[in-house]
């Protein structure tokens, strides 16, 4: 991903537009209670305020986004952050329908996006179904600390098994909006990363390549 992706949040100032034509990050002007005149029977000429709405407009496109409370209503349209470019197939198929589903159910987003990452640990070879051991594994072949400490969040959070006295986190949009974050935070830390620094090292000189190769030799 190139420019970080700003989630459009109520009242903020600027983020990426939420219309799919546009996209951009812009600066965002918003209208607080809006008034609708009324124009049938026995309301022509009145104005009522709308009290609960709101409408942010991007300068960029000129569009409208409209704001129930802090929830937008319009576009329909997924505020979870988009998947990594470098995401596998099969694992962004399950957040794609994570972000879809994200606005109807965070609870049902967040286990889509559990399932999501035991995908991607099958993808680096590890067991699926326990997470535990294969952050283990991972942290043995050179998981940063930063991506472990994801994992784990993913998993504690996870976890049903809970003692008594202890706090149980619910799934809800909080949890849901961190997984997607930390799901991508692992694809850049596990994928992204060693790609961009394979590649820096292809485009290396091949006498310096050799001189390295036959160094480690
Ligand atoms: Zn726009």
């Amino acid at each position: 991903m190139g420019r970080d992706y700003v989630q459009p949040v109520y009242g903020l100032d600027g983020f990426n537009c939420p219309h799919s034509e546009c996209g951009a990050f812009a600066h965002q002007l918003w209208l607080y209670h809006l008034t609708a005149r009324g124009r049938a029977t026995g309301l022509v000429g009145k104005t009522i305020t709308l009290n609960t709405f709101s409408a942010s407009f991007c300068v960029k496109c000129e569009r409208v986004a409209l704001w129930k409370g802090e929830q937008m209503i319009y576009p329909m349209v997924s505020i979870a952050l988009p998947a990594s470019e470098d995401m596998p197939q099969e694992v962004k198929r399950y957040y794609d329908e994570a972000r879809e589903i994200f606005y109807q159910s965070p609870r049902g987003a967040a286990a889509l996006l559990r399932l999501a990452i035991q995908k991607l640990m099958i993808e680096l070879g590890e067991d699926g179904d326990d997470l535990n051991e294969a952050i283990g594994n991972l942290v043995k072949k050179g998981l940063s600390e930063r991506i472990q400490k994801s994992l784990d969040i993913v998993r504690v959070i996870g976890n049903n098994a809970v003692h008594p006295g202890q706090i149980v986190i619910e799934d809800n949009t909080e949890v849901a909006m961190s997984l997607f974050k930390v799901t991508n935070l692992i694809v850049d830390g596990i994928i992204t990363k060693p790609k961009e620094i394979g590649e820096l090292y292809d485009n290396l000189p091949e006498g310096a390549k050799n001189q390295i190769a036959k160094r480690d030799n």
